[in-house]
């Protein structure tokens, strides 16, 4: 069935996930702070809204993907945020990498409207977003993730829910903990055998070959070889969800050592105007360092 979405926030992830609520019949308002960002949506047959609030009027479903915390504060509690206009059934769906804690308190703030708030984060970058099989970790009201599930299976393929609201986000953090420590350290491993002169396709091939296989390196690798850092998750955001991981250990009372340390690179990474770049840049700082390239020759 036709639903009448509001979607706020065309960057990396938002465009082809609005693309394909539209391809899959849905009506769409779009709103991105950067208006340009909106015209092949608008050329695609959504309608555009100059506000968020004027995106969400209306809505059955609000999706947001934007930047950060603040960012999300804006579009829902700030001047024209959609907080004054969502609709009392509405649900809205947050599927931007924030604070557990203020998206409580947003849940809590939609709540006061009489519409639901899932936080729905997401897995798989641009490829995924593009080809519609991200995979979502959703926290929030079980029945409506489930009234939910139609709109997230347009643009995931699987869907999983981890509990109450903010637990999603608790998920999230946690994988790209490991997702950001795991390519940094197969950085410093590759960086030291390339250093020994070993080829960087011979210790693929041999990762390839061992337990330390991993989808994430299999799918960086080839980009590092050609040193093609285009951004499907900047470096900048990766670094974003280090700090909000350090702050949930913090909160938890949850030590995170190996994060502390692998968080520091990301932040020098960030500092030599990386930030831009895909986190994959994350070997280019430990390359200058070593004073040696992991390139394909
Ligand atoms: P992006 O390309 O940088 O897009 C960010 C979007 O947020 C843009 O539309 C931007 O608007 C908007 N925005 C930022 N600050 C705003 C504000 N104060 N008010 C209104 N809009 C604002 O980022 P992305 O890669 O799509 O990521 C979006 C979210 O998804 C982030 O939380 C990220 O951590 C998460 N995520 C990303 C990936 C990935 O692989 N890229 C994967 C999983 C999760 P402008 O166009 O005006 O700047």
């Amino acid at each position: 069935m036709p639903h009448t979405i509001g979607f706020i926030g065309l960057g990396i992830m938002g465009q082809p996930m609005a693309l394909n609520l539209l391809k899959a019949g849905h009506k769409l308002t779009v709103y991105n702070r950067t208006a340009a960002k909106a015209e092949p949506l608008k050329q695609a047959g959504a309608q555009v809204a100059s506000t968020p609030a004027a995106a969400a009027k209306g809505a059955d479903f609000v999706i947001l993907i934007v930047t950060d915390t603040a960012a999300v504060e804006e579009v829902v509690v700030g001047k024209d945020g959609i907080l004054g206009a969502v609709a009392s059934d509405a649900i809205v769906i947050d599927s931007s990498t924030i604070s557990p804690t203020v998206s409580r308190k947003m849940a809590c703030q939609i709540a006061g409207k009489g519409a639901s708030w899932l936080d729905a984060a997401v897995t798989g970058s641009k490829h995924g977003a593009e080809k519609g099989e991200l995979t979502f970790m959703v926290g929030g009201d079980r029945q409506t993730f489930e009234r939910a599930l139609p709109i997230l299976q347009v643009l995931g393929k699987k869907h999983i829910y981890c509990g109450l609201n903010g637990m999603g986000l608790s998920a999230k953090l946690a994988q790209n903990t490991i997702q950001a420590t795991m390519l940094e350290v197969f950085s410093e491993g590759l960086v030291l055998a390339t250093k020994a002169g070993v080829a960087p396709e011979t210790m693929l091939e041999i990762l390839q070959s061992s337990l330390a296989r991993a989808a994430l390196t299999d799918f960086k690798a080839p980009f590092i070889f050609k040193g093609d850092f285009t951004p499907y998750f900047p470096l900048k955001l990766m670094h974003k969800d280090l700090e909000l991981a350090m702050e949930a250990g913090f909160a938890l009372n949850v030590p995170m050592p190996t994060l502390a340390a692998v968080k520091e690179v990301y932040s020098a990474a960030k500092a030599q105007g990386k930030g831009e770049l895909d986190y994959a840049a994350i070997i280019t700082f430990l390359e200058d360092l070593a004073g040696v390239k992991v390139r394909s020759k």
